[in-house]
């Protein structure tokens, strides 16, 4: 498989350190508020990401972290602490606060048929492996102390920068506009690894006890400390969004790679934005759309999964009501497909040579760097073409491994087991040119009360 990896800038042959083996660390979301469209689509194209390796022989573990702490306003650290923002803002503590939102969260992703990670790890408990990369650090010369923080000195490491290209000097300039708030900070662009629980944090509600006193972690430092606990200290794939190459990605590389001496990420998988009417979602503008939004306007929560996979991720998607609505119209009619071509006994594998091409036109889609929108515009010729139904409906539901659109599992009418039974003997008996036998047994079914039809070496059942 062919995958475009933002460290290099380049699309790359995936080669996982172990094969067949495939460790995938996602940064997951910060609990502090409702989860948007806009994490669905990353979290619906690293499922997509995930589900592609797997249909192409991988096995992968994914882990993926809950940020319950430390997660601060403003990237250069001089903000709020995000969840008790939250808290204060809806008068609840932290703690419920990072349930709510965890709960909205999962809730949100399985309304989407996003597959759970193989591990969800919580940064409130992984405080003690945080401190321990802390202190490696230290052992490493790679950190220093102010009366405020324990800070990481981006100077000591050499390739600090290597995956956004941005130069210190040009983060020097871009920082000077902002305020920096701890003015023992050496440079701006060093990040907190540990604030302590004193000055703007004295009243922090989660704390914990450390070398350098109580306080707590700072954001980046928890994937690091994470993703080497689940997954060892160099790992295949790390997904996130755009946005987090600039900051967090390079923070994550500089505390990971000082610690261990190691290369922290072998292919760095990042989502572009989606914008909402052409403008970048917010509060403020009234188009934050959630899960409870897409429901409200009925819009079923896979088609708007039909809809991303409509679009690349490495491409900014622009979300409008009208496409999400043309979009639950193509997945209606894709279920409505599926139902109707659904044969009752178990799918043979594809004979003909069309359908050998389609299924290869697929996978050669979804190799070459998870072209989904090409993948589903062979779906749809698919679907057009002459092959018989049989074969399309073993082909849909293979491509949906990947989709993930649920295409397989639709329910249908409760058909007693006895009627299949029946059905099946009659496609026994059909086979063998058993004419008359064929018919006994379809007036038997007919008097049961369904109707049965033949789909060429197939059958479908009708309840009449
Ligand atoms: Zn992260």
């Amino acid at each position: 498989m062919k995958l475009y990896n933002t460290l290099t800038r380049k699309i790359e042959e995936f080669i996982p350190s172990s094969p067949p083996n495939v460790s995938f660390y996602a940064c997951g979301p910060t609990v502090y508020d409702f989860t948007h469209i806009g994490h669905m689509r990353t979290y619906t194209n690293n499922d997509v990401l995930r589900r592609t390796l797997t249909y192409l022989g991988f096995k992968v573990n994914e882990v993926m972290n809950i940020t319950d702490v430390g997660h601060l306003s403003g990237d250069d650290d001089s903000g709020v602490d995000k969840m008790e923002k939250g808290a204060k803002k809806y008068g609840k503590t932290v703690w419920d606060v990072a349930k709510f939102y965890t709960d909205f969260f999962f809730k949100t992703t399985d309304a989407l048929n996003i597959l759970r990670p193989s591990v969800t790890c919580k940064a409130t408990e992984h405080v003690q492996e945080m401190i321990q990369l802390i202190n490696r650090l230290k052992q490493n010369g790679f950190v220093y102390e102010t009366p405020e923080a324990i800070y990481f000195d981006v100077m000591k490491f050499n390739s600090y920068g290597k995956l956004s290209g941005q130069k210190l000097e040009e983060k020097i300039q871009a920082s000077r506009e902002e305020v920096v708030v701890d003015n023992d900070k050496k440079h701006p662009a060093d990040f907190a690894l540990w604030f302590k629980r004193v000055g703007r944090f004295a009243d922090h509600t989660m704390h914990w006890s450390s070398p350098w006193g109580e306080g707590f972690p700072g954001w980046h430092i928890e994937c690091s400390a994470m993703s080497m606990k689940y997954l060892g200290e160099t790992i295949d794939i790390h997904s996130g969004g755009i946005d987090h190459v600039p900051v967090h990605h390079e923070n994550e590389i500089a505390q990971s790679e000082g610690a261990t001496g190691k290369q922290f990420v072998k292919y760095w998988f990042h989502n572009n934005f989606l914008t909402v009417d052409g403008q970048k979602m917010s509060k403020s503008l009234g188009n934050f759309y959630t899960l409870e939004d897409i429901e409200k306007n009925k819009i079923d929560p896979l088609s708007l999964r039909l809809l991303f996979l409509q679009s690349h991720y490495r491409q900014p998607l622009n979300f409008t009501w009208q496409s999400a609505r043309a979009s639950l119209e193509a997945f209606n009619r894709l279920k409505e497909i599926a139902t109707n071509i659904k044969p009752h006994n178990a799918p043979t594998p594809l004979k003909s040579t069309k359908a050998i091409a389609f299924q290869q036109q697929f996978k050669s889609a979804i190799e070459n760097d998870l072209q989904t929108p090409q993948a589903v515009a062979v779906m749809w010729d698919m679907i057009k073409s002459d092959i018989t139904n049989e074969e399309k409906y073993f082909l849909l539901t293979d491509f949906d491994k990947v989709f993930g659109l649920n295409l397989g599992s639709i329910v249908e009418e409760k058909i007693d087991a006895n009627i299949i039974t029946l059905a099946e003997r009659r496609l026994e008996a059909r086979r063998q040119r058993n004419f008359d036998m064929s018919d006994r047994l379809r007036i038997k079914i007919e008097k049961a009360g369904f109707k049965i039809e033949d789909v060429g070496d197939a059958y479908k059942i009708k309840k009449i």
